[in-house]
């Protein structure tokens, strides 16, 4: 970076000592640079002078000029304001204000033309203008009038301190006086630039503070956003072939063992169209040559773990061992079950190991894993350990793998000498872009579809209210042989409200189904594993009518006969938990329900979150509706690499430039994976920028 953009803001134009201190405490800005990319977030428009009789009630704010009359201070010596009319040539307006009015009453003379920004208002029907800015006409050079005013946000803590926006914008003009093209070196290709109409860079940043028209300020900021998303995807798309050709992957070449003798004599159904594709996508990558790294999404019920016991079996089939990691001990138990049942049939020997595998089995499973004998694995973080040492790992799978912190997904690649294929798996569906941005360095496969026969859930919301109706239903289902989940929300666990509020529940509910004709069962996380395991069995055993629990059955549960989901104060829940919950049940043949129960007030977030949950079961729209509220930094799935999110780019409405971003950048490491070229030279700099930690800020030379 040049060293123009690391001088430290001390040296420019009206920043001091303090000013700098105060910048780099409450704005994070400590250099040219990082002033220069401090972007106003609006405009105001001061190009034009409307005409008085031209302005509309709703029009926002507008420059008006003319001349004024009837300059009148209210309240003598200690006037607390001054009304005025301004008058051009097509009418006149009143105008007020209530600040500074010592100052204005020097300022303001009858019959002298001013320059008057403000937004018009109608009081008793007729407008006027609180408070407008005033400048003399015919200094337009000093004042804002004639351009665009750029608006920046300043915190409040600078507000009281002298900062305002004028200032910072006086800030940003001292610094691109005297900013030269070779400051700002373009980083985009010209290919790329002039495809897709791109304003140059240094001219963008130029423009972008001080733009000459509003359509100025749109390219700086199209071009800008543009450089923003297409280096972050050059940079992801680099580590992912950085990553291909430091570990060559494991060929899995066999393709006519166990896997095909699964699919003819195994499967107890035919496999979905999209299970199929996955299967297909998951093949050409561990054939390869290259390490496979891929994300398989799939809504709640699409049937992931199919897809995972069968990936298992290609790498059985060649000889390497494969594991899959689940993020809670009922689901890797669950698991357990599912795969002993299906692979039964076949000569291949499962384990389990989770944290309660103990004693002289823990040792004899961590024995079989080292010497080969166990073929597939599976269990909780228990497979992260030291102690667990494959003899040979082919392939990982982790189900719900936003459960897992990036740190322990990594450990599991030095499981083999050779880094295993991985396969991440989740059913928290998350918008295309921010699978785009979250996991660009990750291949996508989607599972878009539900087996067949699935009736979809029908979700309703009840009030307090209608409580015993519930009930009412509740045992009607019972008496129909179906079972029951209600959860309550348990956010932090270590929160003695919820607790009693869960407990509470329970208690009324023994109430209205009595024993011995109805059996109710508890979990919520403060259990002994044990004890949560007995529950659960219960439960999915048929021997429970009734599951209470906190969100502890959030993730991978299994229990075709539940057929209602009842979710209590589900006004304090998120979408993506919702659903998740919701997808507990619908996993059978019988129809199945959600009843969502809230207090009788609803805030409009929550009532728009309600809403979602009734209109429909699909997790990508729901999906949407989540980052629509929550915005994009809120959503779950740790990115991979840690950066910020973006400054300009607002993933919520920015698609399009994102997937043209994301093609641009894969078009040009397509013909120059390693930007060798001439042509590249700007955009690896820049990238060696970004890499070396020193862009605007870090250390100052
Ligand atoms: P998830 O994707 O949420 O992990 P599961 O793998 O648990 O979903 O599958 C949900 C249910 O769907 C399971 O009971 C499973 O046996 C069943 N299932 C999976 N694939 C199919 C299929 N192709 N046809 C019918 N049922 C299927
Ligand atoms: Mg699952």
């Amino acid at each position: 970076m040049s060293r123009y953009l690391r001088t430290p803001l001390t040296y420019l134009k009206g920043v001091g000592e303090n000013r700098a201190k105060d910048m780099a405490a409450h704005m994070q800005l400590q250099t040219f640079g990082d002033l220069l990319e401090y972007f106003p977030y609006r405009y105001e428009d001061k190009t034009t002078v409307v005409r008085i009789a031209d302005i509309q009630p709703d029009s926002g704010a507008v420059l008006l000029r003319g001349t004024l009359t009837h300059i009148n201070p209210a309240g003598g010596v200690r006037a607390t304001r001054i009304t005025a009319r301004l008058h051009d040539s097509s009418g006149s307006i009143e105008v007020i204000w209530f600040n500074g009015i010592s100052w204005l009453k020097k300022f303001l003379k009858e019959g002298t033309t001013y320059n008057v920004y403000g937004r018009p208002n109608l009081f008793n029907k007729k407008l006027s203008i609180s408070h407008p800015e005033v400048e003399l006409a015919g200094q337009e050079d000093q004042g804002g009038a004639g351009k665009l005013e750029p608006v920046y946000s300043v915190p409040d803590k600078l507000k009281s301190k002298g900062f305002s926006s004028k200032l910072m914008g006086k800030m940003t003009k001292a610094l691109l006086d005297q900013l030269h093209p070779t400051d700002t070196p373009e980083c985009i290709p010209t290919r790329v630039l002039e495809a897709f109409r791109l304003t140059e860079r240094y001219s963008a940043l130029n423009r972008i503070h001080h733009p000459a028209s509003q359509q100025e300020a749109d390219q700086a900021i199209r071009r800008l956003k543009f450089e923003e998303l297409f280096v972050d995807q050059v940079r992801m798309l680099r580590t992912r072939t950085d990553r291909q050709q430091k570990f060559s992957g494991i060929p899995f070449t066999r393709i006519d063992g166990l896997f095909v003798r699964f699919y003819e004599e195994g499967l107890p159904f035919e496999l979905t169209d999209a299970q199929k594709k996955v299967l297909r996508e998951i093949r050409k990558d561990v054939v390869s040559g290259h390490q496979m790294n891929r994300l398989l999404q799939g809504d709640v019920g699409s049937g992931k773990t199919l897809v995972a016991l069968m990936t298992m079996l290609m790498a059985v089939d060649n000889d390497y061992q494969a594991c899959l990691m689940a993020p809670t001990e009922i689901l890797a138990r669950q698991h357990m079950e599912t795969f002993t049942a299906l692979l039964a049939p076949f000569d291949i020997k499962v384990a389990l190991l989770t944290g309660t595998v103990k004693g002289k089995e823990r040792k004899e499973v961590l024995a079989g894993i080292a010497d080969g004998s166990i073929h597939l694995l599976l269990g909780t973080h228990a497979l992260i350990e030291d102690t667990v040492v494959f003899g040979n790992l082919g392939l990982v799978v982790i189900d719900e793998q936003h459960r897992f912190g990036v740190e322990q997904r990594a450990r599991m690649w030095t499981k083999n000498h050779q880094p295993p294929h991985i396969l991440v798996m989740t059913a928290t569906p998350i918008p295309r872009t921010l699978s785009m941005t979250y996991y660009g360095d990750l291949d996508v496969s989607v599972i878009d579809e539900l087996p067949p026969g699935r009736k979809p859930i029908k979700t309703v919301h009840y009030a307090e209210s209608m409580r015993l109706r519930m009930f009412g239903f509740l045992r009607e289902q019972i008496l129909e042989g179906r079972q029951v989940y209600i959860v309550y929300p348990l956010i932090d666990e270590s929160e003695k409200l919820d607790l009693n509020n869960l407990m509470e529940g329970y208690r009324g509910l023994e109430r209205d189904f009595p024993r011995p004709q109805f059996t109710i069962g508890m979990v919520h996380g403060r259990m002994p594993a044990d004890d949560k395991e007995f529950e659960m069995k219960r439960f999915v055993e048929g021997k429970t009518n009734i599951l209470v629990s906190t969100t502890v059955i959030e993730v991978g549960v299994n229990v075709p006969n539940a057929t209602v989901m009842v979710i209590e104060n589900a006004e304090r829940f998120g979408l993506a938990q919702l659903h998740q919950l919701r997808g507990r049940v619908g996993r059978g043949a019988h129809q199945s329900f959600c009843i969502l129960m809230t207090g009788e007030k609803l805030s409009k977030d929550g009532r728009t979150r309600i809403k979602t949950m009734t209109s429909t079961n699909d997790g990508f729209v729901i999906a949407e509706v989540d980052m629509q509220l929550r915005g994009p930094g809120e959503i779950e799935g740790t990115r991979q690499s840690g950066q910020p999110l973006f400054k300009l780019a607002d993933l919520r409405h920015d698609v399009n430039v994102l997937q043209a971003a994301r093609d641009a950048a894969i078009e040009v490491l397509d013909t120059d994976p390693l930007l060798e070229q001439p042509g590249q030279a700007g955009l690896r700099r820049h990238l060696d920028d970004l890499q070396s930690g020193e862009k605007w800020w870090g250390k100052v030379s």
